[in-house]
C-alpha cells in the first residue's frame, strides 16, 4: 500500500476524521489499519479468538476479551506523509491489561526494512537474528549518556526539559516514531529513549517488550509499577527505556511531566 502511495498529495491527504487516538487521520492510516484488519479477520475465521485496539477505530470484539491485540497501523505517521525516515507498523499481543501483560511484540520499520519482534521469555529478534549480548551504553568523560533518542518532542517540553537535557544527556536525536526509537535502545543504538510527554498504549506497548527482552529497562514513570501502564487509548504517562538503572533515573528527570 505505501509503495502504491507515492510521496506527495497522496500521502498528504487526510480522511477528515480524527482517530480513536486522538491525531488526524491520513489516508494512509486508514489504509493500513483496513490492512491488518483483514489479516485479524482472516485470522478469526480460522477460529482465532481475540479483542483488537486500534489507533484509529478503537476497540473491535472479535469474541476473547482475553487476548488483546495492540495495533498501531503508521507510528511515525508525519514521517509517512512527509517521506522522511522511519515509520512503523507495530503489534503487540498481551493477556492482560497493562504493558507487564505483553507477550508478543513487532514492529517494521518501513524505512530501513528492519523488523523487530519478541516474546516474552523467549528474547528478542532484529531481522531473524537474536538480539544477544548488545553493546554497553556509552557515556561521556562526565557520565552523561552519549546519545539519547527523544519523542514527543515539542519545542515547548524541550525547552521546558533543556537543564535536564544538559545535565544529563551528550546529543539526542529525534527519530519521529516512538515504537522506533524504543526499538534502538533494544541494540543500544541510543544510550535511551525518552518521551517528554504522555504516550499512548498504542505507541510503546510492542517496542516494550522488544527492549526487554534485549535485556533493556522500561518504566511508564506515572504509574507505581515501572509496568503499570494500562493498554487503552488514553495518554497515561511517559515512557523512557535505558541499559541500566543509573541511565533511567536520568532520563526521568528529562519529562516535565508531573502525575495528577
Ligand atoms: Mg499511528
Amino acid at each position: 500500500m505505501l509503495a502504491a502511495t507515492p510521496v506527495g498529495a497522496q500521502r498528504l491527504a487526510e480522511t477528515g476524521d480524527t482517530g480513536e487516538g486522538g491525531d488526524r487521520t491520513l489516508i494512509i492510516d486508514a489504509l493500513a489499519e483496513q490492512l491488518v484488519f483483514d489479516e485479524l479477520e482472516r485470522l478469526h475465521d480460522a477460529g482465532a479468538r481475540f479483542t483488537v485496539l486500534s489507533e484509529e477505530r478503537g476497540t473491535v470484539d472479535y469474541g476473547d476479551d482475553g487476548v488483546l491485540v495492540v495495533v498501531d497501523p503508521i507510528d511515525g505517521s508525519m514521517n509517512a506523509k512527509r517521506g522522511m525516515g522511519h515509520y512503523s507498523l507495530s503489534i503487540a499481543v498481551a493477556d492482560g491489561p497493562t504493558m507487564a501483560d505483553v507477550f508478543f511484540g513487532y514492529v517494521f520499520d518501513f524505512g530501513p526494512g528492519e523488523e523487530w519482534r519478541a516474546t516474552r521469555g523467549g528474547g528478542a529478534f532484529l531481522n531473524d537474528t537474536p538480539i544477544i549480548g548488545p553493546p554497553h551504553e556509552r557515556r561521556t568523560a562526565d557520565g552523561r549518556l552519549e546519545l539519547v533518542a527523544i519523542e514527543s518532542a515539542h519545542p515547548r517540553y524541550l525547552a521546558q526539559s533543556s537543564d535536564a537535557l544538559v545535565e544529563h544527556v551528550y546529543r539526542i536525536r529525534a527519530m519521529g516514531s516512538i515504537a522506533i526509537a524504543l526499538c534502538q535502545v533494544a541494540v543500544t543504538r541510543v544510550d535511551g529513549m525518552a518521551t517528554l510527554w504522555r504516550a499512548r498504549s498504542v505507541d510503546a506497548a510492542a517496542a516494550q517488550l522488544i527492549v526487554r527482552e534485549a535485556g533493556g529497562l522500561v518504566a511508564f514513570p506515572a504509574f507505581e509499577h515501572p509496568l503499570g501502564a494500562p493498554l487503552d487509548l488514553v495518554p497515561h504517562s511517559p515512557v523512557m527505556a535505558a541499559r541500566t538503572p543509573d541511565a533511567l533515573r536520568r532520563l526521568a528527570a528529562l519529562s516535565t511531566f508531573q502525575p495528577v
